[in-house]
């Protein structure tokens, strides 16, 4: 098998085999606390019996049929008028995915294809955030922040340009201004330099996550989405993580007031029991791309109505089990306790919305440097010495617990942090276990 991310040499695994609610257990029957509910989207935990039987009985029913022209299924039918309940006003139609990057790749392309379709081909430019991450497709890969995803796999996609992220806590990449101010100023900048003319779309995640739970000022994005509007440019906003209760909210658009023309899902639809990914567009979009001959580009997987009827099952259990509210409970319970944190020597941040937490590891509290060797072997020690698993991003250990995850759970995973987090050095060391 081949493992992405594993470093030559490293033979080691943890290989997991079941789980229950917030506890995984791997082949020698260890049991871990997942902190990250797999990537940021167990909401409701993990082995749920309900997700099982809708699965099989789909399975039973249709398996598969795709929802290409003029056929479709009664399972995505449904969903995506489950959907249009749910989300911000004005997104009233769902193409369906397998995933985020795919959702982003249609996206990205629903983008350029509007202002073809509408008279401005010449609007192509894409504009994204350093740090972002959107997925690994050429598109979507590009748009991602990371130089990572792009060297050494050239030519990637042109016409893309990253600005700065909003990130409060790095108050050194503002020269002193307001993080608002700077990031508006920015993007101004960059229409009158590109030329508003020849911009498609900006997309953004509304809280990164994997750039490491980075909650942006509460007035950056209600300002961004009303210049890009004024200039005719499209906004995406990439929910992938923070859709479906991820920050409290059934969108993190909600926190912020603000209605994207694009709004890419995946991961909590279904909590992961299947692939599945839905993005959300408003009538306007989804009208001028069908256009007389219809959108051309359609997956296979398209509506698959298994992942459908798992979804429908998923988001009746966030909202019979009241996930939304007990996300925010105990999503603020976990960030007091890990904000007990902050006096350690290496911990420079401590942030959270909802379910969505990081805690930022230093080398100089003053400096905000990040940790030499970055953050890796402290999440292999977290796992190793206290079972708790979280995920290493470059420079944060992000926590996104299940939403199910109850208040003596936050506090076992508080615990673990504490206990491995004390005996962290700013050098990176970790001292050995008590
Ligand atoms: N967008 C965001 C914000 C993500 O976090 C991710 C995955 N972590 C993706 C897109 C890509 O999703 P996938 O891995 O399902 O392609």
């Amino acid at each position: 098998m081949f493992h992405p991310v594993l470093p030559r040499g490293r033979e080691d695994r943890t290989v997991l085999v079941s789980g229950r609610g917030c506890t995984v257990r791997d082949t020698e029957g260890r049991t871990y606390l997942d902190a990250s509910s797999v990537l940021g989207l167990t909401q409701i935990g993990h082995g749920r019996e309900e997700i099982a039987q809708a699965a099989a009985e789909q399975m039973r029913t249709l398996g598969h049929f795709h929802t290409w022209g003029t056929i479709s299924n009664d399972k995505a039918i449904r969903l995506a008028a489950r959907l249009t309940d749910l989300a911000p006003q004005g997104l009233q139609r769902v193409y369906f995915t397998s995933g985020g990057g795919e959702g982003v790749e249609i996206a990205l392309r629903m983008a350029r294809y509007f202002h073809h379709r509408t008279g401005s081909p010449e609007r192509t430019w894409i504009l994204s955030r350093r740090t972002a991450y959107h997925g690994i497709g050429y598109g979507s890969g590009t748009v991602s922040g990371s130089p990572a995803y792009q060297d050494g796999f050239g030519p990637v996609l042109p016409h893309v340009h990253h600005l700065t992220p909003p990130d409060p806590y790095h108050a050194e990449l503002y020269d002193g201004e307001d993080v608002t101010e700077y990031c508006l100023r920015e993007l101004a900048r960059t229409i009158d330099e590109i030329g508003p003319g020849r911009i498609a779309a900006m997309i953004g995640e509304p809280v990164m996550g994997a750039g490491g739970a980075v909650v942006p000022p509460p007035d950056y994005w209600p300002r961004v989405a009303a210049l890009l509007r004024s200039h005719g440019i499209l906004l995406i906003l990439d929910e992938v993580v923070t859709a479906f209760g991820r920050t409290g909210t059934w969108f993190a658009a909600e926190h912020f007031g603000v209605t994207p023309d694009l709004l890419v899902t995946a991961k909590g639809i279904t909590s992961g029991y299947v692939p599945h990914g839905a993005v959300l567009l408003t009538e306007e979009v989804a009208d001028a791309v069908n256009g007389e001959t219809g959108f051309p580009i359609g997956f296979t997987y398209t509506g698959h109505p298994t992942a459908c009827a798992v979804a429908l099952a998923n988001l009746d259990i966030i909202e019979r089990e009241g996930l939304l509210e007990n996300a925010v409970k105990v999503g603020d319970h976990l960030a007091g306790r890990l904000a007990a944190l902050r006096g350690l020597p290496a911990v420079g941040d401590v942030r959270q919305l909802g379910m969505m937490l990081a805690v930022e590891l230093v080398s100089d509290k003053t400096a905000r440097t990040p940790l030499p060797g970055g953050t890796l072997g402290v999440v292999d020690a977290l796992r190793e010495d206290a079972g708790v698993i979280v995920r290493a991003t470059p420079r944060s250990l992000v926590l996104n617990p299940a939403l199910v995850m109850d208040r003596a759970t936050a506090d076992e995973v508080a615990d673990g942090l504490d206990s491995v987090l004390r005996r962290l050095a700013p050098d990176g060391r970790i001292g050995a276990a008590p």
